[in-house]
C-alpha cells in the first residue's frame, strides 16, 4: 500500500483512478484487500490520519433532535486510518435466517438476498476479523471440547445465541484494528490518502452516472478523484450525511429521487433487562459465560447467550433480540489480580510509587486468600477446557433488540455546520414500543425457563413494565444502520441488491447502511461480508478482463 497525505499535495490536483474507495474502516479496507494483486488502480480516500485528531474527528459531531444518545458521540465513530475499529470490541455474530426473511409483523423486513447465499462472504470475513469457524449454534459444544448444558431449554421458546470476539492477527489482545496490520504493505496498486475529507460526490446533469469526487483537507487544499467506480464506505451516518450534502446538480442530493436516502435509521437499543444475585449464580456464570475453541489458527473466545426463537418471534409477532451477561468484577477478585500483576510485571515496573504497590500488595493478598477460587479456576482451565469465573460484584443481564424499520427515524441535514463548512447530520433516532415489548418478553421467557429447569432467575428491572418513559433505558450502541437500505425497488430502498445506488451508474455503497434490518447481532461481520460480495460483483461486472479491454478501448477512443 502507498500511503501519501494530501496535505502535501499541490492545490486542485486531478487524480483519475479505476477503483476509489471512500473510507478505510472494516468495509473499505476489506474491500480493498480484495484487489491487491490485480492490476486495478484503486485509491482509499480517507478523511482521518495514522493518529487521533480532535479537528478530524470534529467533522463527526452531530445535531440530535431524537431519543438522547448516551454513548459520548465522540467515541461512537472514528475517523481515522481503520475507521471506527480503532476503539471496537470485536464481538462477531451474523445475521439469523429469520432477519433476512420478509415478516409480515414488520413492515419493510425483507432482504433480496437469501442467507445461504452470504454464506461462503461470513467464511471469508471470518479471516478477514481472526474468528473460528462460521458457525454459531449447538455444534459448537462439540467444537468446544465441553458436554452441552443440561437441563435443555425449550428449544420452541429460546434459542443458545453465541458471538466470537475479533483477534489481531500481530496481537492477539486485540480485536482486528483494521489498521495497518490489517493490509500488507506491498500492494503497489493500492494507493491510501489521508487528511481527504469527501465533501461533495459529482454526478452527470441528470444524476445517472458517478463522474468524479471533491475532497479537501481542513486546511482548504482540494483534489478531485475521478473513476470509473466508487464505493462510499464512510460508516452508517455519514454515507447518508454525503449522498445528501451533495446536492450542488441535484437539489436533493444524489440518489434520492424518492426521498429514502437518511430515513429508516436503526441501532441496536441495548437494555439491563435484571440481574442476578451474584453470590448465588455460579451456575448461570458457569453455563452463560466465555468458551474456548483451539483450532489451527490458535484459540478463539466465544459468549454463550440466549435469543429468541424464530418461531416465538412469528408467533408473538416479536422482533428479534438476546441477552447475555455482563459481570462486573469485584475489586478482589483473584483472576482480575492475577492479569493486573501480570501486566505489572510485563511493564517492567516492579519498583512502584507507594500508591500503585499498595494495589499490587492488596492483589497478591487476594490471590493468596483465595487460594480455593484460584484452584477451582485452574481446573476449569486446564480439566474443563473452559476460561475461570470471575468473582463478580454485580451481574447484569443486558440485552441488544432489533428495531423496527421505521421511515420517520432519520438522518436530514442540519443547518449547522462543520469546518469545511457542509451540514452536520441531524439525527432523528426513535425507539417504538415493539422494542421495548420485545425485550418484556426475552426476560419473561428468561425467568419462565431458568425456573423451570432449577437455575437462579433475575430479578427484571421495574422499567420493563412501565408503559412511560421508558425510552431512557434503552442506550444507543454505535450500531447505526439503514439510511441507505438495499430494495429491488427505488422507491423502497437507495441500493439496488448488488449495493450500486439506483440509478446512478458507478456509485456503490458498503456498509451497515445498506443493510435494510438490523437483527440483533453486531454489524461488522455482516458489514465485511457484504464488502467483499461487493468486491467480488465488482471484479467480474466492472473490471474483468474483457470489461478493461472496452474500456481502454472507449477512453482511446476506438468505440
Ligand atoms: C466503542 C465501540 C465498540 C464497538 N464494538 C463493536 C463490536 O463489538 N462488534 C461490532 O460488530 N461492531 C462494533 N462496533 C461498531 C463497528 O466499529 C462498526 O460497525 C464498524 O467499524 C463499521 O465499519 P465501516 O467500515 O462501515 O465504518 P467505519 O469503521 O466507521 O469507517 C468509516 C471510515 O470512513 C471515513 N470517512 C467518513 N467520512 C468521510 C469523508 N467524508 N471523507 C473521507 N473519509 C471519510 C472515516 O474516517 C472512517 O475511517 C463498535 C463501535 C464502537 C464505537
Amino acid at each position: 500500500m502507498k500511503f501519501s497525505d494530501l496535505r502535501e499535495f499541490e492545490d486542485n490536483l486531478v487524480i483519475e483512478t479505476e477503483l476509489c474507495i471512500v473510507g478505510s474502516g472494516p468495509a473499505g479496507l476489506s474491500i480493498a484487500k480484495e484487489f491487491i494483486g490485480t492490476n486495478i488502480q484503486v485509491w482509499i480516500v480517507e478523511s482521518g490520519g495514522l493518529e487521533e485528531e480532535p479537528q478530524t474527528q470534529a467533522l463527526y459531531d452531530i445535531e440530535n433532535i431524537g431519543v438522547p444518545r448516551h454513548i459520548n458521540q465522540e467515541l461512537v465513530r472514528n475517523r481515522i486510518f481503520g475507521g471506527t475499529s480503532h476503539t471496537w470490541t470485536g464481538r462477531c455474530a451474523p445475521l439469523d435466517e429469520v432477519d433476512l426473511q420478509e415478516r409480515p409483523w414488520v413492515p419493510h423486513s425483507g432482504w433480496p438476498i437469501a442467507h445461504k447465499e452470504l454464506e461462503p462472504y461470513l467464511e471469508r470475513a471470518g479471516e478477514n476479523l481472526g474468528i473460528g469457524p462460521n458457525c454459531y449454534d449447538e455444534q459448537l459444544w462439540k467444537q468446544f471440547n465441553v458436554p452441552s448444558p443440561v437441563p435443555n431449554i425449550k428449544s420452541a421458546l429460546l434459542k443458545s445465541q453465541f458471538w466470537q470476539f475479533s483477534k489481531d492477527s500481530k496481537n492477539s489482545k486485540e480485536p482486528m484494528r483494521f489498521g495497518r496490520n490489517f493490509t500488507p504493505s506491498n500492494a503497489p496498486n493500492i494507493n491510501v490518502l489521508l487528511h481527504a475529507n469527501v465533501t461533495h460526490i459529482n454526478t452527470n446533469l441528470a444524476g445517472t452516472r458517478f463522474e468524479s469526487i471533491e475532497a479537501s483537507t481542513l486546511e482548504k487544499k482540494h483534489i478531485q478523484i475521478r473513476a470509473k467506480v466508487i464505493v462510499l464506505a464512510c460508516g452508517g451516518v455519514e454515507n447518508a450525511r454525503l449522498l445528501l450534502a451533495s446536492n450542488r446538480i441535484l437539489p436533493h442530493g444524489v440518489g434520492n429521487e424518492y426521498d429514502v436516502v437518511g430515513r429508516f435509521l436503526m441501532d441496536h437499543p441495548g437494555c439491563i433487562l435484571g440481574g442476578f444475585d451474584p453470590k448465588h449464580s455460579a451456575r448461570i456464570q458457569s453455563r452463560f459465560g466465555h468458551y474456548w475453541l483451539d483450532n489451527q489458527q490458535g484459540r478463539h473466545l466465544y459468549l454463550h447467550g440466549l435469543a429468541l426463537s424464530p418461531e416465538l418471534q412469528a408467533q408473538e409477532q416479536l422482533l428479534n433480540c438476546a441477552a447475555f451477561l455482563e459481570q462486573i468484577p469485584s475489586p478482589d477478585d483473584p483472576w482480575c489480580a492475577m492479569m493486573r500483576l501480570k501486566n505489572v510485571g510485563k511493564r517492567g515496573e516492579l519498583a512502584l510509587p507507594w500508591d500503585q504497590s499498595r494495589t499490587a500488595r492488596q492483589d497478591l493478598l487476594s490471590i493468596l486468600t483465595q487460594s480455593g477460587t484460584v484452584l477451582e479456576g485452574l481446573y476449569r482451565r486446564f480439566v474443563q477446557h473452559r476460561p475461570s469465573i470471575i468473582k463478580a460484584e454485580r451481574i447484569d443481564l443486558f440485552c441488544l433488540v432489533e428495531q423496527f424499520p421505521d421511515p420517520e427515524s432519520r438522518i436530514m441535514l442540519s443547518d449547522q455546520v462543520d469546518a469545511l463548512g457542509k451540514p452536520l447530520s441531524k439525527l432523528n433516532w426513535k425507539i417504538s414500543e415493539q422494542e421495548r415489548h420485545t425485550v418484556y418478553r426475552l426476560g419473561q421467557l428468561i425467568c419462565q425457563e431458568f425456573q423451570r429447569i432449577g437455575l437462579p432467575q433475575p430479578i427484571l428491572a421495574d422499567w420493563l413494565e412501565t408503559k412511560e418513559d421508558w425510552r431512557a433505558n434503552f442506550t444507543d450502541r454505535a450500531h447505526p444502520i439503514g439510511t441507505t437500505r438495499i430494495s429491488i425497488d427505488p422507491k423502497t430502498g437507495v441500493v439496488n441488491p448488488n449495493c450500486q445506488v439506483h440509478g446512478v451508474e458507478g456509485l456503490f455503497i458498503a456498509g451497515s447502511s445498506v443493510f435494510p434490518t438490523t437483527g440483533h447481532a453486531n454489524p461488522t461481520l455482516m458489514i465485511v461480508a457484504m464488502s467483499i460480495r461487493l468486491a467480488d460483483w465488482l471484479k467480474v461486472r466492472h473490471f474483468s478482463p474483457q470489461e478493461k479491454t472496452y474500456a481502454n478501448r472507449e477512453k482511446s477512443g476506438v468505440i
